[in-house]
Order: C-alpha cells, then structure tokens, then sequence
C-alpha cells in the first residue's frame, strides 16, 4: 500500500504572510510552517513564494492538522493560485 503524502497547504500550521519588499506599499506573499518545520540547510527557517504552495508536500508530518477535506481543495487551489511570484500593493487603485 502506498502512503498518501501530505500537503501542507491543507494543514492548519501553514499560512500565508506578506514580505514587504523595499518599497513599504509593495509587498509579495511567502507561506510558512507555523511551526518552522521548514528550514534550509543554515538551520534558518525557510519561506515559500506563495504561488508555489500546492508543491510543499511532506512524506510525513507528525504534527500535521488537517483543514478540510483534500480533494477538490488541492485541485481548485491549484486553479486558483497566481503563475508567478506577483508584486502587490496597498495602495487602493
Ligand atoms: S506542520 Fe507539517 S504538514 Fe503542517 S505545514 Fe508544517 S510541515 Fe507542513
């Protein structure tokens, strides 16, 4: 039998924050682990660009706490996330 790999985008410890760039009205979007159970190889913890967060999957997480029902939730996210890394802005247009 197969284990069926986890995603984090659909556990409760990943969120999504802003990283504002050097302009202060601009920002992008990173994910992280809640519990910073992902770092680089410093020990540092590490921060994805939020249009990649479908792709954070772990073979295992004890302390994964799952969200909501994986599929379609993994499926529509997929739709729904930017291509790129975008540049937002809180400025009102
Ligand atoms: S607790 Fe585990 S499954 Fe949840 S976001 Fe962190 S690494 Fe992913």
């Amino acid at each position: 039998m197969t284990k069926e790999k986890i995603f984090c985008a659909n556990c409760k410890n990943c969120t999504v924050i802003r990283q504002h760039e050097s302009e202060p009205d601009k920002y992008v979007l990173r994910v992280k682990c809640q519990l910073r159970k992902w770092v680089k190889r410093s020990g540092e913890e590490k921060l994805y660009k939020y249009f990649t967060v479908a792709r954070r999957i772990m073979d295992e997480c004890e302390d994964y706490v799952e969200s909501g029902e994986l599929f379609p939730y993994i499926k529509n996210l997929r739709k729904e996330l930017p291509i790129k890394d975008e540049i937002y802005s809180t400025k009102e247009q």
